[in-house]
């Protein structure tokens, strides 16, 4: 068999090793955005495919058996674009995201559907931990009144707000690191998407212990068509 995942995410990696152990041709795509990814095993490409068009091409001309999209469940143009270029070649879709994360007892969460409502919400604090990655920071930079604190991985390349401090830094974090991150800032509250997952699950702990709300933006929809899993073992049982 010959897939196509696309990745960019733990669960892909997992997923790539788990094709390639198993002897089925493996293709991973990543976007190309972060200067140095970690590669999952098996053949790699690097870079947009140009549309929904121009990934149609590239399963045809690929001879592609099978899409996974294992990207970011807040990767919402390439997924569109996956489930366009599997109606139009009749290509299996599997869409592969790990499981959202769900209210604990005692966390105070405040539930947004968009990141401009996460901003409107955060601009009401005086200190703001912005653990939401570099693409929709534009979001918070009209609100000239509120401290954001900005952890990302790479150095933004957006409209910011104007009082702000960077901290370049990739996970996985520890719940007492979080904790010192966010009593030495005097963060109020912190903004993150429901991007689910162990590896940045730290944040949501640390601000429970210390009371503080967490803004969490809720995941967009999936666009119709192909099969929802939530882990690269679901993923090739369904591929089964
Ligand atoms: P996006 O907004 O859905 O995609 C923007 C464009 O980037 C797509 O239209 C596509 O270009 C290209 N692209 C995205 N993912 C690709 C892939 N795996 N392979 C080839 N081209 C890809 O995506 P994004 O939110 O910028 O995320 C980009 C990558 O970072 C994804 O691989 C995602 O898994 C990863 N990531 C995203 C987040 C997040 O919070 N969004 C977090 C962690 C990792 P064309 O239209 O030219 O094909």
């Amino acid at each position: 068999m010959r897939a196509l995942i696309l990745g960019g995410t733990r669960e892909a990696r997992d997923l790539a090793k788990l094709l390639v152990d198993r002897g089925d041709d493996v293709i991973s795509s990543l976007a190309g955005r972060v200067k140095n990814p970690a590669l999952p095993v098996g053949e790699v490409r690097i870079g947009g495919f140009g549309g929904p068009e121009g990934l149609t091409a590239w399963i045809k001309e690929h001879s592609i058996d099978v899409l996974i999209d294992a990207t970011h469940p807040f990767a919402e143009k390439i997924s569109l674009s996956a489930a366009t270029a599997c109606k139009a070649t009749g290509t299996p879709l599997i869409h592969l995201h790990r499981p959202a994360w769900t209210k604990q007892p005692g966390e105070q969460w405040i539930e947004v559907p968009t990141m401009d409502d996460a901003a409107r919400e955060a601009a009401t604090f005086s200190t703001i931990l912005l653990t939401i990655g570099r693409q929709k920071l534009a979001s918070f930079a009209p609100y000239d009144s509120t401290q954001f604190i900005i952890r990302c991985v790479d150095e933004p390349e957006v409209a910011l707000p104007p009082k702000h401090t960077i901290i370049l830094s990739r996970g996985p974090f520890t719940v007492d690191g979080e904790k010192e991150l966010l009593s030495t800032n005097g963060v109020e509250a912190l903004v993150t998407k429901n991007s689910g997952g162990a590896l940045t699950h730290a944040k949501l702990e640390a601000a429970r212990e210390l009371g503080i709300p967490v803004i969490i933006v809720q995941r967009p929809p999936l666009p119709e068509g192909g099969t929802l899993v939530h882990s690269a073992a679901e993923a090739v049982a369904a591929l089964s």
